[in-house]
């Protein structure tokens, strides 16, 4: 099913997600829902999605990893932080044409589940530390807008 991105401010963005159910890992509903939003952020060109941009208020985001590509992760948690912080360029696929500079911590170790219920747990840096954690503060229906510290003419991350 084709899902539409939603946009700022729609009020749907700014609702918190819920935890799956493991009952739902594996399931046909979980791997379409992947599936959508697969799609949804391959149209749109971006390197990561939340599942609240398009509409579905369930803990689960897809990440481009460098190795395996555009990757589900179900129940994403940050659980430890590095005292160290960048500032990173970002864009959102929810705030078309808006780019700014935002303080991310530079490493983030992240636990999560793949769709089929296997604990993973990741230790990022660079890129894939930003996304992560932009990806998780939708779920806590936290837009990047609201953390900018400068607004920029333009980047090529989308998340
Ligand atoms: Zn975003």
């Amino acid at each position: 099913m084709k899902r539409a991105v939603l946009v700022h401010p729609n009020p749907e963005l700014k609702i918190a997600s819920l935890h799956v159910d493991e009952a739902r890992f594996g399931s046909d509903e979980l791997n379409e829902l992947v599936k959508d939003l697969k799609e949804a952020m391959e149209e749109d060109k971006g390197i990561g999605i939340a599942a609240p941009q398009v509409g579905v208020h369930d803990r689960l985001i897809i990440v481009d990893m460098a190795d395996s590509g555009p990757t589900a992760f179900v129940n994403p948690k940050i659980v430890s932080r590095s005292m160290s912080k960048i500032d990173f360029e970002e864009g959102c696929l929810s705030v078309p044409g808006v780019y700014g500079m935002v303080e991310r911590h530079k490493k983030v170790k992240v636990k999560a589940y793949s769709q089929d219920g296997y604990p993973v747990t990741l230790s990022l840096k660079g890129t894939l530390a930003v996304v992560f954690q932009h990806e998780i503060d939708h779920l806590d229906g936290i837009l990047f807008i609201e953390k900018v510290k400068v607004y920029t003419h333009g980047g090529n991350v989308q998340i």
